[in-house]
């Protein structure tokens, strides 16, 4: 038999939540060995500036803080930080012009590209497109700063994660185009939040899907999908006033195992998808 262990590839941590030592206790605590710890918008870590770069640049100093916290409490971590798309409607509804969006999300993702050079960052998350009705020009704004994403990956080897609308195919293939047109590599590229039919699509053009760790989406996609390229979420974002808001990370490790009971996924893709699966894509070393 081997030994279980768990990751969860997109979560969120806030220093006014538990905080990702907490967090990271707790994880392993159940089994967990990594995590990939991925930056709020900037409102989430309370620092005091207005709406601009500075606001970011203070944010990304707090969020580096939680990634650093996660390993020392003996997690592996992946940390990575860029422009949400519901970034772009908020600060647009805060007063922004929507050029000076658009020029200020470049300018995030530009720097987080440099971090992810330096090593300070593994990669760019989240960019996309928002998964919800809101105006052309702002679902433009965020397509435009997602693309810029891309073409970093392709220039300084960064990972992607993409927060996108779940329509099924047509997300992955409209995707495929803007991946293809930035030359990005395919492998550092991930479908985050993923249904079945995302994860489906994403994993037979090789890209990587994470499946939102609640039981049933992870009965379909351990039934349907092409395990060689999912990993689990529980897109935790760590607010005192939502606990457990899509999942709690250990949550995750609890509902792999149910269904390992009630035989739906066996340990040996437990495995792949926990283990295989992570130090492939986030380059982990392997535990
Ligand atoms: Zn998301
Ligand atoms: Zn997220």
């Amino acid at each position: 038999m081997v030994k279980l262990l768990f990751a969860d590839a997109h979560a969120h941590s806030s220093p006014t939540g538990l905080g990702a030592a907490e967090i990271a206790r707790r994880f392993r605590e159940k089994g967990g060995w990594f995590m990939a710890l991925v930056m709020l918008p900037p409102w989430h870590y309370g620092v005091d500036a207005p709406p601009g770069i500075e606001m970011y640049f203070k944010a990304l100093e707090r969020f580096l803080t939680e990634c650093r916290r996660a390993r020392e409490a003996g997690l592996r971590v992946a940390c990575l930080a860029g422009f949400h798309p519901a970034e772009v409607d908020r600060l647009v509804s805060a007063g922004m012009k929507p050029e000076e969006v658009l020029s200020l999300g470049l300018r995030v993702v530009d720097h987080m590209a440099q971090l992810c050079r330096s090593g300070m960052l593994d990669g760019i998350g989240e960019v996309g497109r928002q998964h919800y009705k809101t105006m052309p020009e702002r679902l433009a704004i965020a397509a435009t700063v997602t693309t810029r994403a891309l073409e970093h990956a392709r220039d300084y080897d960064c990972l992607v994660h993409l927060h996108l609308e779940n329509a099924g195919p047509v997300t992955v293939d409209t995707t495929e185009k803007l991946v293809e047109l930035a030359s990005a590599p395919r492998s550092r590229v991930l479908f985050h939040h993923a249904s079945t039919r995302v994860a489906k699509r994403a994993g037979e053009k090789g890209f990587w899907a994470t499946i939102p760790g609640k039981k049933e989406a992870m009965r379909r996609a351990f039934t349907e999908a092409n395990t060689d390229y999912i990993m689990i979420e529980s897109d935790y974002i760590d607010d005192p006033k939502r606990p457990c808001v899509s999942s709690c990370p250990w949550e995750i490790i609890d509902r792999q195992l149910e269904l390992l009971r009630e035989g739906v996924v066996d340990e040996e893709k437990l495995y792949r998808v926990n283990v295989d699966n992570v130090v492939k894509f986030y380059r982990a070393e392997p535990p």
